[in-house]
């Protein structure tokens, strides 16, 4: 029989019970068991572990450990507190979560493309006022990282009718987007910008990417949408291109302070539409079964799945 394989869950993670009975109904040869509940000779024999935010110090109670499956694909929290260690970090990639994230950036787009938070303004104020019409195919969407869920994106984008382009660290090829790669090119790309929409991991190297240096290469009056991470923009200049008119309407899923604290700007801000980190939220049930694909995989050829590249952070 298999050894049992850790789970090892932040104590204020509230959903730890839902994911073990999802994981464990995904494999059910398999013994996934909460750490606390393991005994010392379990503990030293763990090669893996399937990982919710976990504190450091229950990671380090596992001394033989090569590796941990989080069940999130964002992971820049386990980088950062596993920066001591050469664990590797397997994230999630998940097509139903692509999907989920594909179907938010359409819904969030046509928000803004048919002015929706100005009508919203206008019916407050009794305003019966028609706004000129600009159709999709004159308009484009600009999207910061064409990963696994940018690229879901960029498809969902192109099927409605709206020009894509789309910036990334190496050149991709995607068909019928216009592809802008490396730092170089990033002005290029935001002067492109009807609407900019952030899907980068949050790394050294895209911490306070969105700034007032950056921001005004964005044309005068498009609108932006953060659904990847809060510390990618720079609140400060943000407020500033709300302020003077020169982003129209902000979309934002995603803040430096999770949940957003009560005395915030962005959530009086007449130019912003705040959202409580619901752009992608990930479905246990497929994530489960493609932790156990991979898990599977490593008990029978002993492959580690591709993991996180540690000096590129992501
Ligand atoms: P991914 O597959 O790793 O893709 C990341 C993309 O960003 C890649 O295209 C990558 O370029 C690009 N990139 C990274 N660093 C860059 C840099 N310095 N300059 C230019 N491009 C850079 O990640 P993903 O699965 O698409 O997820 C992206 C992020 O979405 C996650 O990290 C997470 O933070 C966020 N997320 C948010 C939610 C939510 O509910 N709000 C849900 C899930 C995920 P290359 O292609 O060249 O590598």
């Amino acid at each position: 029989m298999n050894a049992p394989i850790p789970f090892v869950v932040n104590p204020d993670y509230r959903f730890a019970r839902e994911w073990l009975a999802a994981l464990q109904r995904e494999m059910p040869g398999e013994r996934i068991v909460p750490l606390n509940e393991l005994d010392t000779a379990a503990k030293a024999e763990s090669t893996f572990a399937i990982v919710i935010n976990p504190l450091p110090e229950d990671i380090r109670q596992l001394p033989r450990l090569a590796w941990v499956h989080s069940v999130w694909a964002g992971v820049e929290r386990l980088v950062t507190d596993l920066a001591d260690t050469d664990l590797k970090i397997v994230r999630l990639v998940d097509p139903q979560l692509a999907d989920t994230m594909a179907e938010a950036v359409l819904a969030w787009t046509m928000f803004l493309h048919r002015d929706m938070p100005l009508y919203a303004a206008q019916q407050r104020e009794h305003i019966w006022m028609p706004l000129e019409y600009t159709r999709a195919q004159a308009k484009t969407i600009a999207l910061l990282g064409l990963g696994a869920l940018g690229e879901a994106a960029a498809r969902r984008l192109l099927d409605a009718g709206f020009n894509v382009c789309g910036w990334s660290r190496t050149r991709k090829t995607l068909a019928g987007v216009e592809c802008f790669a490396g730092e170089s090119e990033l002005p290029a790309m935001l002067a492109k910008a009807d609407i900019l929409i952030c899907l980068l991991p949050l790394t050294a190297g895209t911490n306070d990417l969105l700034n007032a240096e950056t921001l005004g290469h964005v044309p005068s009056g498009a609108s932006l949408i953060n659904f990847a991470r809060g510390p990618i923009i720079s609140d400060h200049a943000l407020r500033a291109c709300l302020d003077n008119g020169h982003i129209k309407h902000a979309v934002l899923d995603v803040f430096s302070v999770e949940p957003l604290p009560p005395d915030a700007w962005q959530w009086a801000h007449p130019d912003v539409t705040v959202l409580p980190h619901i752009s992608a939220p990930t479905d246990c049930r497929t994530a489960s079964a493609i932790i156990a694909q991979n898990i599977n995989r490593y008990r029978e050829t002993g492959q580690i799945p591709e993991s996180v590249d540690r000096a590129r952070g992501y």
